[in-house]
């Protein structure tokens, strides 16, 4: 069968490698000059490029879309892609919570093996962007640069909306549209907040570790425990976007950072007596310089109103009891999300209820496919994104007719 893949991402590779090395004549439409330009930039160039746990583990790790892949996450699990990519030639290394990476830890070497191995069979045609895509009699017609192409089935791997610079902008929601599907709205994922209070300015570059940020919303609580950091007008790192993908579509958003999650009042208050004891003729912004980095134990005497040149052998148990307070509830105000483009992973996309997820094909127009960031699938960090670009275009490949 002669196919457009459109999209020379990690799906759209993945998918075309398969069909092409199934006999089917593959043609692949990239509007960039190469191929895997996300790719390239992902985990900060080295490409993480799969997690190795369970299926069930990484389910939990699917923010939407979680039953609609199951069964590609089954049917092609992170131990099958680490050997995917090991039968390739690539050298792989395991990391930190299950993070997979490429041995050179080069990003490029991974787009190497998927270009020139798994896609030898490819036809690519790259500075080609698609305009649209109809339907006629004869099959699908792909329409660019004021040309047409006829194909027997197109696959749609334009990936989402996010990192527009590297070629995804949307394309694959129009073309769904225009074979009548649905489009869930498109938000950011995997995205470093913003923050109204003005003191984050003069916390610019300073990291935390080991805090739990906490957050409410509605009726709904969520807490992340690991590391983050304040940039010139919000908060990033990793507990910081895995959070963004809960939050994402949601307005009343409570937020606080627990400074000494180890600790639970009682214990805290214990550790600041003591602290007091040992400090009893200081100032009482050693102890918080102590308790906290240097620059966000000064705004925390100003949240916490106390003045850092108080000695501490006067400081009152009602003051003792905000310290804690605010060490385990220290407020930001939420000041929504950064726009679409900075977030890592787009939320939203074409509607999984009309999609089938045995074959990725549409319920609407038949031999019409769509795989990867273009459906309404998103994920945390740590390679389950990439992974269910794997899964989702091994799937289709698996199950083309
Ligand atoms: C900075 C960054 C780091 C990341 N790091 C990781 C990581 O380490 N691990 C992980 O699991 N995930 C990571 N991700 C997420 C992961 O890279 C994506 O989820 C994945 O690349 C999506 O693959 P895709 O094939 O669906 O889309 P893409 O990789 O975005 O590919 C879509 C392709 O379609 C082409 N295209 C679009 N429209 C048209 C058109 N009209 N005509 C022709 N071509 C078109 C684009 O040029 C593009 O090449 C990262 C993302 C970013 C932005």
């Amino acid at each position: 069968m002669k196919v457009a893949v459109v999209g020379a991402g990690a799906s759209g590779l993945m998918v075309s490698g398969f069909l092409a090395n199934s006999g089917h004549d593959v043609f692949v439409f990239d509007r960039n000059e190469k191929v895997g330009k996300k790719l390239y930039i992902s985990g900060k160039g080295r490409c993480n490029l799969t997690n190795l746990c369970s299926p069930d583990e990484f389910l939990k790790n699917v923010v939407r879309g979680e039953k609609f892949v199951k069964s590609a996450i089954y049917n092609f699990t992170s131990s099958d892609a680490v050997e995917f990519f090991e039968n390739l030639g690539l050298e792989t290394k395991v990391e930190r919570g299950n993070r997979v990476f490429p041995k050179s830890d080069k990003s490029s070497d991974v787009i190497k093996v998927l270009k020139e191995k798994h896609c030898k069979n490819v036809n690519f045609c790259f500075n080609t962007k698609i305009d649209s895509i109809s339907k006629t009699e004869e099959g699908f017609v792909l329409h660019f640069d004021g040309k047409k192409e006829l194909f027997d089935r197109v696959i749609v791997a334009t990936g989402g909306k996010s990192y527009r610079s590297t070629g995804s902008d949307g394309d694959g929601f129009k073309f769904a549209k225009m074979f009548g599907h649905k489009v869930v709205e498109c938000v950011p994922a995997l995205c470093p907040i913003k923050i109204k209070d003005k003191f984050v300015k003069t916390l610019q570059g300073v990291s935390l570790k080991n805090v739990t940020l906490k957050c409410s919303f509605g009726d709904k609580k969520k807490e992340f425990f690991g590391e983050m950091l304040f940039t010139d007008d919000g908060i990033s790192g990793p507990i910081v976007l895995s959070l963004s993908s809960f939050i994402n579509r949601e307005k009343d958003v409570s937020l606080a950072i627990d400074f000494k999650p180890a600790l639970n009042e009682k214990q805290l208050d214990a550790r600041l007596l003591r602290d007091f004891e040992e400090n009893k003729n200081s100032e009482i912004k050693t102890v918080f310089r102590g308790l906290l980095p240097k620059a966000v134990a000064q705004v925390f005497e100003s949240v916490v109103k106390i003045d850092g040149s108080q000695n501490v052998n006067t400081i009152t148990k009602l003051q003792r009891n905000d310290i804690i307070k605010f060490l385990k509830n220290f407020p930001l105000e939420y000041g929504g999300l950064y726009d679409l483009d900075a977030g890592i992973v787009t939320s939203g996309g074409v509607d999984l209820n009309e999609i089938n997820p045995k074959t990725f094909e549409s319920k609407l127009q038949k031999g019409l496919y769509f795989v990867g960031e273009v459906l309404d699938v998103d994920a945390l960090t740590g390679g389950f994104n990439l992974q269910l670009a794997w899964a989702e275009s091994f799937m289709c490949a698996k199950n083309f007719s």
